[in-house]
C-alpha cells in the first residue's frame, strides 16, 4: 500500500531533526502535583512525570533538549537533586530530545527495546516525510526490555510495562503502584484525538487496549500523566477510550462495506467529536487516515 504523506501544521511540535528552528525561549516549564513526590512537568512536548525522594530524581521523558536547564529547575524546586534514572515512553522526538543531556550528564535510560532500535537509526516520519537521523550516543538508552521491568525507587514499585502497536511499537506506560498513578505516554492523548504512527507500526487497535489495560489497573483515586493534555482520572481516560471505540465500530463497519480510505474520510465517521477532539495536533482528517491505514493493512 501507498502510505499517504499528510501535512500538518503543528508537525513542529513532534519534530526534532537538526537545524530545524524551534524557539523555546518563552516556554516555561509548569510543575503539577500527581501524588506524594510524584509530578507532571509540562513545558513544551509531551509531559513529564518527575519521581522525588531519598533516593534520587527519576524522570519519565525529556521533551527538547533546549529546555533542559529548565527542565533541571524544575526538578530542583520540587526537592529532586540531579535526574539519576530516565525512562522514555516512546521514540519520539518530544519525549526524547533531552535524552543527550541528561544522559551525557550520568542519567541511566531505559526504554523498550525498539525505542533503542528506533533511537540508533534514521527514521522517517509519517506524518511529513522528513527524516531523524540517529540520536548520539549519550541519548541512547541502556537498559531495554522487551516486555516489563520493574524499578523500585524512592519507595514505590514502578513497573515499566510494554503495550505492543498502540502510538508506536515502543510504547511504555509507567505504572507507580504504591502511588497508584500511570505515565502513559503517547497511547494517551487527555481531550484530543491521538496520533497514531503508522510509520512505526501504531495503531488504533493498540491504542484502545493500552486505556482499557490502564483502567482495569485503576481505581476512582488513579491519577493519569497522559502524554499531552492535563492531569488525568480515570473517568477522562474512559471517555478517551469510549471515543476511541465509537469511531473503530464505524470505521470497522466502512471497512467491511469495502470503503476506500478516502471514501471513508467522506462519510466523516468522527463528526460529532471534531470540533473539541479534533482541535488538538491531529485534527478529525488525519486522525481518520490513520486510523484506517492501522486497520487494514
Ligand atoms: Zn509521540
Amino acid at each position: 500500500m501507498t502510505r499517504r504523506l499528510i501535512s500538518v501544521a503543528a508537525a513542529a511540535l513532534l519534530c526534532s531533526a537538526p537545524g530545524f528552528a524551534q524557539d523555546f525561549s518563552n516556554v516555561e516549564i509548569e510543575t503539577v502535583d500527581v501524588a506524594e513526590d510524584l509530578y507532571m512537568l509540562v513545558g513544551q512536548g509531551g509531559n513529564i512525570g518527575l519521581s522525588t525522594g531519598e533516593d534520587g530524581a527519576f524522570i519519565v521523558d525529556t521533551q527538547f533538549a533546549p529546555l533542559t536547564d529548565k527542565i533541571r529547575a524544575a526538578v530542583s524546586a520540587a526537592g529532586g537533586g540531579d535526574v539519576q534514572f530516565v525512562v522514555n515512553t516512546h521514540y519520539h522526538g518530544d519525549h526524547t530530545g533531552g535524552n543527550v543531556n541528561f544522559g551525557g550528564a550520568g542519567a541511566t535510560i531505559m526504554a523498550h527495546d525498539n525505542v533503542q532500535a528506533r533511537l540508533s537509526t534514521e527514521q522517517v516520519s509519517v506524518l511529513d516525510g522528513q527524516t531523524t537521523p540517529p540520536a548520539p550516543a549519550a541519548a541512547i538508552p541502556v537498559i531495554t526490555y522487551p516486555a516489563r521491568i520493574t524499578f523500585h525507587w524512592n519507595g514505590d514499585t514502578v513497573n515499566l510495562i510494554h503495550l505492543p502497536n498502540a502510538h508506536t511499537d515502543g510504547d511504555t506506560v509507567v505504572h507507580f503502584t504504591n502511588l497508584n498513578a500511570f505515565h502513559m505516554g503517547d497511547t494517551f492523548f487527555n481531550g484530543t484525538f491521538p496520533f497514531i504512527d503508522v510509520g512505526a507500526a501504531g495503531s488504533l487497535e493498540g491504542i484502545i487496549a493500552a486505556a482499557e489495560e490502564v483502567l482495569r489497573r485503576s481505581n476512582a483515586a488513579t491519577r493519569i500523566i497522559p502524554g499531552h493534555g492535563p492531569l488525568a482520572t480515570p473517568e477522562d481516560l474512559r471517555t478517551y477510550l469510549d471515543v476511541l471505540t465509537t469511531v473503530r465500530g464505524r470505521l470497522q463497519t466502512l471497512i467491511d462495506q469495502g470503503r476506500t480510505e478516502d471514501e471513508v474520510v467522506a462519510a466523516n465517521p468522527t463528526s460529532e467529536y471534531d470540533a473539541t477532539w479534533g482541535a488538538g495536533f491531529m485534527n478529525a482528517e488525519t486522525f481518520t487516515r490513520f486510523a484506517y491505514q492501522s486497520m487494514t493493512r
